[in-house]
C-alpha cells in the first residue's frame, strides 16, 4: 500500500467533496486501484459479503420435523405400544422369547431417523438455495488499473471505482463521482417506493438522513435509470445494509405446492386410519360381545396406524426435488424458487423476448441506408474489417460523406467497448452497440478517438419504453478545425454551423424519424419532405422484413447543454442521418425447441421491442407463427381495453414494439384466460411482469440484477431452448413424484386393509408387527420409490398437454389407482393369508403355526417388487420397455428382495423381526401370489389400451 493511511473508522462521506473522498481512499477516478492495492485492501477490509442471517436456525429446522401429524401419530403409537409391553411385563404375560419394548424402540428410532433425515435434507436444501442465490448474485463493472472489468460483487474494496447503469443492483456503498440522470430505488433500505434522483456535485450537512444523502449510493438498492461512476466507500458488514442485520434477505423457504399437498395428504391419511381403527375396534368388540379381545384389537389398531403412514415419502420427495434442481442447472436453468421445479411442468404458454433469447444476440451490421442509397457491409463478427459496397462494388467513403457522418454518430452515441481479448475481437456491453462500434471501425472511425474529440457532456439514456437514446457532446475542438480524420471533420463542422454542442440520437427508426425536421444530404442539412420520409420508411420496412434489426440515426446542433429530464422537448427538430440494419441470426437450436413446445401443447409467443416486420421474419423462420400471422404492436395494444386484449391473446403469437408495461398486461390477459404463463425478461422494468408470471424467467448473461431478483428461474445461457428443456424436466419431476406416490400409497392401503381383515376373519392375532410394517414402508417401499424418482422421461413426455398446477394430487386417476391397487393388493394378500392360515393350522404342519404371518409379510413385500417394475410406465408394457434404462429400479428390486430373504433365513434377523423360516414351497407360493400383482397391473395396461384410454 502507499504511504497513505486509509480511514479506520466512520467517515461522513456525504459531507465530503468527491476529490477529498478520492484522496482519503487513495484512489483515482480514471484509473481506479491497482491489483496490489486491491489485494492489500481485501486483507484489511475483508470481502464484500454480508454475513448470512435469516432463514431458520438448525434447531428450528429439527423441531419442525416433529410437527408433522404423521410423525406425531407414530410417537403416539410408540408410547401406547411401550405401555402395553410394560403392562405385559408386570402381568408376566409376555410371550416367550419376545423382547419387550422392541416395537417402541423401533418406532422411535424411525421417528428420530425420519426427523434427522428430514433435517439433513431440509438444511441441505436451504444451503443449496443459498448457494444458488450467491451464484446468481450480481457482478459489477469497475475500473481497475485503468481498464474496464466485470468482477463479482464480493471482490469490491473501498477505493474501487464502479460504474452503474439502469437495472444494476448496487453491490457496495459509495460516493458519486459523476452521474447522468441517475435514479435509484432505495426501498430495500428506506422503505420509500419512489426512486431518488441522485446528484454528484453536492456536499450535504453531516446530519442528513439516509434517504436524503443524494450524493451517495447504497448496497442492495437498484438503479432505475441513468448511469454513474461511483467511488466505493464501504463494503461488507460496514455498509448501511450490513448494519441492519434484520434487513438481510433471508432464504426463501416457503413450502412448495407439493409440500402443502403432502401435509393435506397426511391429514387425510391420519384421520382416515383413525376412523378405520374405530370401526375395527368397535366391530371387534361387538363380534366378541365384550372386551375379551381388547389387547388383540389394540395391537391391530397400532399396526394399522403404523401401516398407514408412508414413512419413507418425505425423504423421497425432498431427494426428487433436489435432483430435479440439479438436473435443471445442468441444462443451464438456475432455479431460484423451489416450487418452480414442480410447477414448470404445468406451463401452457411461454412468452419470450426475441433478442438474445430466440436469437443469438451476436449482431453484425449488414446494410446502411443513407441519402437514398442502400449500401451492403461485409465482414464477420465483431472484427472491425470489411467493405462498404454499392451494387456489388466497393465504394470510396470519401465520396460518400453521409456514410462517414452516420458512422461518427454510431461511434459516439454508444456505450459499448470493442477490444481484442486473446487475439479475438470482443465487445463489452450491449451487442447492438458493439455492432455499431465494429461498423464504424470498418471505416477507420475509432470510437475512442472520436469520443475524445467529441467529449460527452450529457445524455438521455436508452430505455425500452423510449426506444432511443441521445448523447450531447462538446464539439468546439472539431468546429475550430482540428486536422481532418478520414475526411469526416469537415462534415462535423458542417453539422455544427455556429453551435458548440452536438446531440446524436439513435433509436427505433419510425420514432426517431418522426422527431426529425431536416435531413443531412451531401454535407449540409435541408428540410425533410414527405417523399423522403416515405422512402426512408420503405427502406426500413425492406430491411426489417429480411429479419434485420434496424436503427435510425439523427443529430442536432445545440448552443447549450439541455437540462436533465428535458428529453421530450430536446429530442425534437432533429436532422436525419440514416438507417443501419444488423443481422441477429436466430439460435439454430430454437427451431427444434419451438416444434417440441407445440407438440407438448405449449404455445410460444414472441414479445419484442423490435419492429413488427423484423419480429415477423424471425418468428416465421423459427416456426413461432405462420406467414399470415397477426402481429399486435405496442401502439395497438395501448389502445385496447383489457377486455379486448383478453379476446386477442389466444390468437396473437407476435407482439412487436412493446414496452415493458405491455408485457404485464399480456401476462395478466393470458392468466385471465386460464393460461399458465412463463415469461422472460431482462430489463429493470420487466420486474413486474416477471413477478406476475407464473414462472418469471430472467436472463443470466444480459439480464439486469433487478430482473433476476424478481424471477423464479434464471437462464444461464439466455437461451429459449433452455426454457423448453427445463419445462421438460419439470414434467419429468412431477410425473415421477406422482408415480412413487401411487406406488407407496397403494401399498399402504393394501397393508391397512389386510391387517384390518385378520381379526374380522377371526384369524386371531395381527399378521404384521409394527416393526415389520416399518420395514416394508421404509425399505421395500422406500428404496424402489427412490429409484422411481430418477426414472428417465417417458418418450411421450413432451407429446401430451400440460397438467394444471391447481389440480389435486389425486387428479387424473391417481386417487382411483391408489384405492384400486390397494384393494387388489389386499385381496391378493387376504387370499394368501386365508390359505396360509388354514395350511399352517392343518394337522401335522411341521413348522410354527404362526408361519402364515411370515407368508403374508413376504407376499406383501415381494408383490411390491412386481409393482415397482410394472409402474415404471403408465402405458407401456414392461416387456416393451428397456429393463436397463433405469438400473436403479432393477438394482433396488434385487437388493430389497435379498434383504427380505435375509429377514427370513438369517437367524439373528429372524429373531429380531419375529419371522419364521419358510420352506421352499412356501416361499414359492408367496412368490406365486405376489406375481399376481404384476400380472394385474400389466393386465390393466392392456385393458386400457384396448378401450383406447391413455393414463398420464
Ligand atoms: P427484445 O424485447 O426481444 O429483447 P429488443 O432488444 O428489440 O427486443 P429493446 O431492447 O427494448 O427490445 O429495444 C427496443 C428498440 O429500441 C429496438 O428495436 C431498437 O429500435 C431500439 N434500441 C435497442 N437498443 C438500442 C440502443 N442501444 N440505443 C438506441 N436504441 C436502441
Amino acid at each position: 500500500m502507499s504511504a497513505h493511511s486509509l480511514p479506520e473508522g466512520a467517515v461522513v462521506w456525504h459531507s465530503l467533496e468527491v476529490d477529498k473522498a478520492l484522496d482519503l481512499l487513495d484512489s483515482n477516478a480514471d484509473r481506479g486501484l491497482t491489483p496490489q492495492e486491491v489485494e492489500q485492501r481485501l486483507q484489511k477490509y475483508g470481502t464484500n459479503e454480508l454475513e448470512e442471517h435469516g432463514g431458520r436456525s438448525p434447531w428450528q429446522i429439527l423441531l419442525d420435523q416433529f410437527t408433522n401429524i404423521m410423525l406425531l401419530m407414530l410417537i403416539g403409537v410408540a408410547l401406547i405400544s411401550g405401555f402395553l409391553d410394560f403392562w405385559a411385563l408386570r402381568q408376566g404375560t409376555l410371550k416367550v422369547g419376545e423382547v419387550p419394548f422392541k416395537d417402541t424402540i423401533a418406532i422411535m428410532a424411525i421417528v428420530v431417523l425420519n426427523g434427522i433425515l428430514g433435517y439433513v435434507q431440509e438444511s441441505r436444501a436451504e444451503k443449496a438455495l443459498a448457494a444458488l442465490k450467491k451464484l446468481s448474485s450480481p457482478s459489477v463493472r469497475i475500473i481497475r488499473n485503468g481498464k474496464l472489468a466485470d468482477v463479482a460483487g464480493k471482490e469490491l474494496v473501498p477505493g474501487d471505482v464502479m460504474l452503474l447503469e439502469a437495472g444494476v443492483q448496487i453491490s457496495a456503498d459509495g460516493r458519486l463521482i459523476e452521474q447522468s440522470n441517475l435514479q435509484v430505488r432505495e426501498s430495500a433500505l428506506t422503505g420509500e417506493a419512489e426512486a431518488v434522483n441522485k446528484q454528484a456535485v453536492l456536499t450535504l450537512p453531516e446530519d442528513a438522513a439516509l434517504g436524503d444523502r443524494i450524493n451517495l449510493v447504497f448496497q442492495g438498492t437498484e438503479v432505475v435509470q441513468g448511469r454513474a461512476k461511483v467511488l466505493v466507500t464501504n463494503t461488507g458488514m460496514t455498509t448501511e445494509l450490513g448494519k441492519i442485520a434484520t434487513m438481510l434477505q433471508s432464504v426463501d423457504s416457503e413450502p412448495t405446492p407439493l409440500q402443502q399437498r403432502m401435509t393435506q395428504l397426511g391429514n387425510v391419511l391420519v384421520s382416515g386410519s383413525l376412523i378405520l381403527v374405530a370401526i375395527v375396534v368397535v366391530g371387534g368388540i361387538i363380534q366378541a360381545r365384550g372386551f375379551s379381545n381388547l389387547q388383540d384389537l389394540l395391537e391391530v389398531s397400532l399396526s394399522m396406524a403404523v401401516a398407514v403412514v408412508p414413512e419413507g415419502l418425505p425423504a423421497v420427495i425432498t431427494v426428487t426435488l433436489a435432483l430435479g434442481t440439479q438436473r435443471m442447472v445442468r441444462h443451464h436453468a438456475l432455479i431460484r424458487k423451489l416450487p418452480a421445479v414442480e410447477t414448470l411442468g404445468s406451463v401452457t404458454t411461454i412468452c419470450s423476448d426475441k433478442t438474445g433469447t430466440l436469437t443469438q444476440n451476436k449482431m453484425v451490421v449488414q446494410s446502411v441506408y443513407t441519402n437514398q442509397k442502400a449500401f451492403r457491409v461485409t465482414g464477420e463478427g465483431y472484427t472491425p474489417e470489411g467493405d462498404f459496397q454499392l451494387d456489388g462494388q466497393k465504394i470510396d467513403l470519401d465520396e460518400n460523406p453521409e456514410i462517414s457522418a452516420l458512422l461518427v454518430a454510431c461511434a459516439v452515441c454508444n456505450d459499448s467497448v470493442l477490444q481484442k481479448e486473446a487475439g479475438v475481437w470482443a465487445i463489452l456491453g450491449d451487442p447492438t452497440e458493439g455492432a455499431l462500434v465494429t461498423l464504424a471501425g470498418k471505416a477507420g472511425i475509432e470510437k475512442d478517438q472520436w469520443q475524445s474529440k467529441l467529449p460527452r457532456v450529457s445524455e438521455f439514456p436508452f430505455s425500452s419504453e423510449r426506444k432511443r437514446m441521445s448523447v450531447i457532446c462538446q464539439a468546439e475542438a472539431v468546429a475550430t478545425g482540428e486536422p481532418a480524420m478520414n475526411g469526416v471533420d469537415p462534415v462535423i463542422a458542417g453539422f455544427l454551423e455556429s453551435e458548440q454542442y452536438l446531440m446524436f440520437t439513435k433509436g427505433s427508426p419510425e420514432l426517431t424519424l418522426a422527431r426529425c425536421t431536416e435531413i443531412y444530404v451531401g454535407d449540409t442539412s435541408t428540410p425533410i419532405n414527405e417523399e423522403q420520409r416515405t422512402q426512408i420508411l420503405a427502406a426500413n420496412d425492406q430491411m426489417a422484413s429480411q429479419g434485420l434489426r434496424v436503427l435510425g440515426f439523427a443529430y442536432k446542433p445545440l448552443s447549450e447543454v439541455p437540462p436533465e429530464a428535458s428529453e421530450d422537448t430536446s429530442e425534437n427538430g432533429l436532422v436525419w442521418l440514416g438507417l443501419v440494419g444488423m443481422l441477429d441470426a436466430p439460435r439454430p437450436e430454437v427451431r427444434a425447441s419451438v416444434a417440441e413446445c407445440r407438440q407438448a401443447g405449449i404455445r410460444p409467443i414472441m414479445i419484442t421491442g423490435d419492429h413488427q416486420l423484423t419480429a415477423r421474419a424471425i418468428a416465421l423462420d423459427l416456426g413461432i407463427a405462420d406467414a399470415d400471422a397477426r402481429v399486435l404492436t405496442g401502439q395497438e395494444l395501448q389502445r385496447m381495453t383489457d377486455q379486448e386484449l383478453e379476446e386477442q391473446v389466444d390468437l396473437v403469437s407476435i407482439y412487436a414494439r412493446v414496452s415493458p408495461e405491455h408485457k404485464l398486461r399480456i401476462v395478466q390477459a393470458l392468466q385471465r384466460r386460464g393460461r399458465f404463463v412463463a415469461m422472460t425478461g431482462d430489463g429493470v422494468n420487466d420486474a413486474p411482469a416477471l413477478k406476475q408470471a407464473d414462472i418469471g424467467i430472467a436472463m443470466g448473461i444480459t439480464g439486469t440484477d433487478v430482473s433476476k431478483e424478481a424471477s423464479d428461474m434464471v437462464l444461464l445461457d439466455d437461451n429459449f431452448a433452455t426454457i423448453v428443456a427445463a419445462t421438460k424436466e419439470g414434467r419429468v419431476v412431477y410425473t415421477n413424484i406422482r408415480r412413487f406416490i401411487k406406488y407407496i400409497l397403494g401399498s399402504n392401503i393394501g397393508e391397512v386393509l389386510t391387517i384390518a381383515a385378520a381379526p374380522l376373519m377371526g384369524l386371531g392375532g395381527v399378521p404384521l408387527t409394527p416393526l415389520q410394517i416399518l420395514w416394508m414402508n421404509l425399505v421395500t417401499d422406500g428404496l424402489p420409490a427412490l429409484a422411481l424418482a430418477v426414472e428417465p422421461p417417458e418418450p411421450d413426455v413432451m407429446q401430451r398437454p400440460p397438467f394444471s398446477p391447481r389440480e389435486s394430487i389425486f387428479a387424473r386417476g391417481l386417487g382411483a389407482y391408489m384405492v384400486r391397487i390397494g384393494i387388489v393388493f389386499a385381496i391378493i394378500s387376504i387370499a394368501l393369508m386365508s390359505w396360509a392360515y388354514n395350511y399352517t393350522h392343518a394337522a401335522g404342519y411341521p413348522g410354527n403355526p404362526d408361519t402364515w404371518k411370515t407368508m403374508v409379510f413376504t407376499t406383501l413385500c415381494i408383490a411390491q417388487m412386481g409393482h415397482a417394475i410394472a409402474i415404471r410406465s403408465n402405458n407401456q408394457l414392461t416387456i416393451e420397455m428397456n429393463p436397463f434404462s433405469n438400473l436403479f429400479v432393477l438394482g433396488s428390486v434385487i437388493v430389497t428382495t435379498i434383504l427380505q430373504l435375509m429377514l427370513i433365513y438369517v437367524p439373528p434377523l429372524r429373531a429380531f423381526f419375529g419371522t419364521h423360516e419358510l420352506s421352499l414351497s412356501e416361499l414359492g407360493i408367496c412368490i406365486g401370489f405376489s406375481a399376481l400383482m404384476f400380472v394385474w397391473i400389466e393386465g390393466e395396461k392392456i385393458f386400457f389400451r384396448l378401450i383406447g384410454k391413455k393414463t398420464v
